[in-house]
């Protein structure tokens, strides 16, 4: 058997993004779903396209190669503003790109002339998360206008934007109505409607569950949100009950377990990645240590143990220490605790080639 093992439920996660698609549907919103933070693992993307995603996205080309080659029908989205060098790789392996650099639509162009195909273009102004996009909002409205007439081989299919990423500003329906009003000033100098104004990712979502989207806004990037419920941020606890945190579960093995102090003796510096910590002393308790660590899923953080009893302490790279003494079970050697993952612990697992993968 198995000792360290991430199970992922596919059956989960295909009613997540089901309950996503018609929560979007009721508000006029076409999601796209983002296959980035499951390393676009071919199970996970066709449990969504079972539940009837048919547009995919992702930061990395190389997700989308995947993803193209599974499904020739699916439209494919680059996330990342590309870089120049890969211009070419971009137009090939995508149908629409986010951008923010008329220089790099430009080489976008020069590839789709080549490749002799329309390359199509979400423009990204930025709200004020100082992540990616144009800041200002009447530069951001001229290049939309230079994208629409001065490319040939590029459409300007709409205009985005990204938040609660760097900047942790949330998307709100103040913040979301400037997009809808630059949209809404784009059409009018290009006299046409805009095929997508996306208005963010899993993030926005409790704006259309609480029916506050502002009009207009008929574009999502959900990814998150799709694989677990921590990612739906801003929703009320009791709405979306289909919506849980056990698609994505990590086993991990005890390899040692006992008693031992809760604070460190001696003269403490720093730990293995730099950092200064502070400990409460809280006397000798029970703990054990798993055979799992920073390597296999970031930071201790994003793992929530499924036993309520077990507190997770700190990680290095390949050690993860609990304290199980309010634990109702007795942990013992060869054990194995069941964790349910949080975005960056999906990230880092199911990258790495150290964890084995069971689909149930
Ligand atoms: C990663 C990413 C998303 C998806 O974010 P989730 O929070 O996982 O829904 C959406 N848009 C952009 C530009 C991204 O980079």
């Amino acid at each position: 058997m198995d000792r360290q093992v991430l199970e992922i439920n596919r059956g989960l996660i295909r009613r997540f993004a089901s309950t996503v698609r018609t929560l979007c549907a009721g508000q006029g919103i076409e999601p796209t779903a983002v296959v980035k933070g499951y390393n676009a693992l071919d199970e996970v993307t066709d449990a969504l396209y079972d539940a009837g995603y048919r547009s995919f996205a992702s930061s990395r080309t190389a997700h989308l190669k995947k993803v193209k080659s599974r499904y020739g029908n699916a439209e494919t989205m680059a996330l990342r503003v590309p870089m120049q060098s890969e211009a070419e790789s971009v137009v090939e392996l995508t149908d629409i790109s986010l951008n923010s650099e008329l220089a790099v639509i430009s080489l976008l162009d020069e590839a789709a002339r080549k490749a002799g195909k329309i390359h199509k273009v979400i423009l990204m102004r930025d709200l004020g998360d100082l992540r990616e996009g144009i800041f200002d909002r009447d530069r951001f409205v001229e290049a939309a206008t230079m994208v629409e007439t001065g490319y040939r081989n590029i459409r300007l299919h709409g205009i985005g934007a990204n938040l609660s990423c760097y900047g942790t500003v949330v998307p709100t329906a103040e913040n979301l109505s400037e997009l809808a009003a630059n949209a809404a000033e784009i059409e009018t100098c290009i006299g046409r409607k805009l095929d997508a104004v996306s208005g963010g990712s899993s993030t926005s979502l409790y704006l259309a569950l609480a029916g506050a989207m502002p009009r207009g806004i008929n574009h999502l990037r959900v990814g998150g949100a799709n694989l677990m419920r921590s990612e739906a941020r801003d929703i009320p606890d009791d709405a979306l009950p289909e919506l849980t945190d056990e698609a994505f579960v990590l086993r991990a093995e005890v390899i040692e377990a006992g008693l031992k102090p809760t604070h460190p003796i001696g003269r403490l510096g720093t730990d293995c990645f730099l950092k200064t910590k502070a400990f409460e002393d809280r006397g000798v308790r029970k703990r054990v240590i798993l055979a799992v660590g920073a390597f296999d899923i970031g930071d201790h953080a994003a793992l929530a143990p499924l036993d309520s009893g077990v507190k997770l302490l700190g990680c290095s790279s390949d050690h993860l220490i609990a304290d199980v003494q309010d634990s109702a079970h007795e942990y013992r050697l060869g054990d194995t605790i069941p964790m349910a993952l949080r975005y960056q612990a999906m990230l880092f697992s199911t990258a790495t080639g150290h964890i084995e993968k069971k689909f149930v």
